[in-house]
C-alpha cells in the first residue's frame, strides 16, 4: 500500500502511523459485530473508502511543511470517518470528532487510549446547536464533513464554525453543474465561497468522488444554523 500512497497523495504514513491504521481497522471491526458502524469491512473497501478517502480531502495539507497549529472539526464523524485518520496523519491539527449520535461517540471514546493520539477530542450534539455556541462558533481552521446531508445543509453546517478565511471540506460522490450552481447561492448567504471543486477516481474501486473546498471569507450571520431539522427541512 506504501507505492500506491505515495503516488496518490504524494505522501506516506511512517511506521507509527501504519499501525495506527491498522489498529484502527481491528477495532472497527470488532465493534461492528455488535454495533454497525459501518458496511466497509474488507481491507481493501477500508483502507480506500476510510483511509486513503478520509485523507485524499485533505492531501494539500499533507503535503505542506507548516508546522502551526490547526482546529479541525469532523461533523457527523459516525464511526469517526474522516476526523480520526486525519488526526493520525496530520500532528500539528486537534480534530473534534462531533456527532449526534451518542452511541457512536461512546464507541470511538472506548478506542481513543488505545490508538495512542492526544489530537482528538468528541462532542455529542447536533451541528445546529454547535455552531451557536460561543466555544465552537468561529473556533475551527478546518471543517470536515462526508455522508450527512446535502451539500447545501452541510455549509449551513459547517460554515458557522470557521474562523475567517477557514476551510471547509464537503466530501461527495458524483457532482453535477447545476449542483454547483445551487451550492454558490447557499455558501454567499453563509459568508463564503466555493473555493475549489476537485473530482478524482478512486485507486482501487476505480468511483467517482468529489471534494467541495468553501472558504470563508466573512461573518456568518447570527441566525445560521437554523435551529435543528430546519437545514435539513428547507435547504437553503
Ligand atoms: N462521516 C462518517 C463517514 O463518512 O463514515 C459517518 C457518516 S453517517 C452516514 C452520518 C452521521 O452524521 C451519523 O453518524 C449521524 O448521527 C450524523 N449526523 C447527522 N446529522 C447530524 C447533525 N445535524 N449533527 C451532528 N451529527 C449529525
Amino acid at each position: 500500500m506504501l507505492e500506491i500512497w505515495q503516488e496518490t497523495l504524494n505522501w506516506q504514513p511512517n511506521q507509527i502511523q501504519q499501525q495506527q491504521f491498522q489498529q484502527l481497522y481491528e477495532l472497527i471491526l470488532v465493534a461492528n459485530q455488535h454495533l454497525n458502524l459501518t458496511r466497509i469491512t474488507t481491507p481493501e473497501d477500508f483502507w480506500e473508502k476510510h483511509l486513503w478517502d478520509s485523507l485524499k480531502g485533505i492531501a494539500q495539507l499533507l503535503n505542506t511543511s507548516t508546522t502551526s497549529p490547526l482546529r479541525a472539526i469532523d461533523i457527523g464523524t459516525g464511526g469517526g470517518f474522516p476526523g480520526i485518520p486525519v488526526a493520525i496523519a496530520l500532528l500539528n491539527c486537534h480534530v473534534t470528532l462531533l456527532d449526534s449520535t451518542r452511541k457512536k461517540i461512546a464507541f470511538i471514546e472506548t478506542i481513543l487510549p488505545q490508538l495512542s493520539l492526544n489530537n482528538l477530542t468528541t462532542l455529542t450534539g447536533r451541528a445546529e446547536e454547535i455552531g451557536q455556541q460561543t466555544q465552537h462558533r468561529q473556533a475551527y481552521d478546518l471543517a470536515l464533513i462526508r455522508a450527512v446531508a446535502p451539500a447545501s445543509v452541510c455549509a449551513e453546517y459547517a460554515l458557522p464554525l470557521l474562523k475567517e478565511n477557514g476551510l471547509a471540506i464537503l466530501y461527495r460522490g458524483q457532482w453535477t453543474e447545476e449542483e454547483t450552481e445551487t451550492l454558490e447561492k447557499a455558501v454567499k448567504e453563509l459568508g463564503g465561497v466555493i473555493e475549489s471543486i476537485e473530482t478524482f477516481t478512486t485507486p482501487i474501486s476505480n468511483s467517482q468522488r468529489t471534494c467541495l473546498y468553501l472558504k470563508k471569507i466573512a461573518t456568518t450571520p447570527a441566525n445560521f444554523p437554523r435551529p435543528v431539522g430546519i437545514p435539513t427541512q428547507k435547504p437553503l
